[in-house]
């Protein structure tokens, strides 16, 4: 074992229960640790790295723009930051983007534009969040408040108050829990930490008409939906409506840190100059990285090639729960795909990477498959068999 392993588990917060792997290199779908063993990559740094690792056009993007100009705050102008924000606006519903430097806080901004609005409007009784059960929105206090899993929030009360949890998919529910003091109402497309849970299209239509009736901001958090990882470039497009506010990050820079939270012009109204700010958000480094993202998209067709490889994947999976007793479900879209099995999902995990296959495993029995969207088709047959494998060794031993 690398002994920087042990030096680790000495001197880093212990926040996080680490595979025992440590990792030196990537290259597109790639990975290499210490040992020199190669690992074929089915999380992508938790649907971060989209378009593969080590991108030699990004890392060439980056390295020109380091060379130029790193990071001036917001006091100032700077050409990549006005042209990220151009590419967003015109790539999706919005009319103005505010940067961060991470999903969490993407989704504070969201939430403060929410308050906001209606403040501007003359109704400041009108705050509280409708938000789902099973949501995962991050771990800042605004965010885990949001979040609707009781073990994120365990240890952290007070909350902050003005949130409202209603199961997911449940229109009744949310309409319900909508009273004179709600604000807007917040959810995931697909609840990816939840479980790989996509919403129903006749259900957001639904969110959808009931935000417009009731004069609420509906919120899109597709930190992890977004940017091309259902095979549109943002999730919304999928169900044929928009949300008023939209969060993106993880994706967005292949891996360097940044978070954006767009909105339609009546909404960003409320955010007037010095009403909310980011020091590093947007820095000219990490806006030249996702400019490139979207150049690589376009040129590359990644998002045509997500969809194709995305539905091989998901016929793939529904093989496994063919042959396999102990997988339950298999959904998801494009290239963020779960399958929901009858035990936990820990020992696969760890079975899959000791045959150099990196997957992930959330909510205790839902593996979570999250590759880049570059990922091929031999790549997914190389992952189904050693899935085949893995399985039976287990339904043996159940
Ligand atoms: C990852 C994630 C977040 C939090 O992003 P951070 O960058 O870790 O703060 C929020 N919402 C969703 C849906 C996510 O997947």
């Amino acid at each position: 074992m690398n002994p920087l392993i042990e030096q680790a588990d000495r001197v880093l917060a212990a926040t996080y229960k680490r595979q025992p792997l440590f990792l030196k290199s990537g290259q597109g779908c790639k990975l290499r640790d210490d040992q020199g063993r190669e690992f074929l990559d089915f999380l992508a740094g938790i649907a971060v790295c989209s378009l593969g690792h080590a991108h030699p056009r990004i890392a060439e993007a980056v390295f020109a723009q380091a060379k130029t100009l790193v990071h001036v705050s917001n006091l100032y102008y700077t050409q990549p930051q006005v042209e990220l924000a151009a590419r967003l606006v015109e790539k999706s519903f919005a009319d103005r983007v505010f940067f961060c430097n991470s999903g969490a806080e993407a989704n504070e901004a969201a939430l403060k534009l929410a308050r906001r609005f209606f403040k501007e409007k003359g109704q400041p009784h009108r705050y509280r969040v409708v938000v789902m059960k099973q949501s995962f929105h991050g771990r800042t206090m605004a965010t885990l408040s949001a979040t609707g899993q009781k073990k994120i929030q365990k240890g952290f009360e007070p909350l902050l108050e003005g949130f409202d949890f209603v199961p997911f998919n449940d229109f009744d529910a949310l309409s319900g829990a909508v009273g004179p003091e709600t604000c807007a109402v917040m959810l995931e497309p697909i609840q990816g930490e939840g479980g790989v849970r996509c919403a129903d299209p006749d259900y957001l239509q639904a969110v959808r008409r009931l935000c417009d009736e009731k004069g609420l901001l509906l919120i899109f958090d597709e930190i992890q939906t977004g940017m091309g990882r259902t095979g549109k470039l943002f999730a919304y497009e999928q169900f044929g409506i928009a949300p008023d506010i939209m969060t993106l990050a993880k994706a967005l820079a292949n891996g360097l840190p940044i978070g954006a939270m767009l909105a339609k012009e009546a909404t960003a109204e409320a955010f007037g100059p010095g009403v909310h700010a980011s020091t590093f958000g947007g820095t000219p480094l990490v806006c030249a990285a996702a400019l490139e993202v979207l150049n690589i998209f376009e040129e590359e067709k990644i998002l045509q090639k997500c969809t194709a490889v995305g539905a091989y994947f998901k016929d793939a999976l529904k093989g496994l729960k063919e042959r396999h007793f102990s997988v339950v479900d298999v959904r998801g879209m494009g290239l963020l795909l779960g399958m929901e099995l009858d035990k936990e999902g820990d020992p696969l995990v760890a079975a899959c990477r000791e045959r150099g296959f990196l997957i992930n495993c959330v909510q205790g029995n839902v593996l979570r498959f999250a590759p880049p969207l570059i990922i091929d088709t031999g790549a997914v047959d190389a992952l189904i068999r050693c899935m085949d494998d893995v399985l039976d060794e287990s339904e043996k031993a159940q």
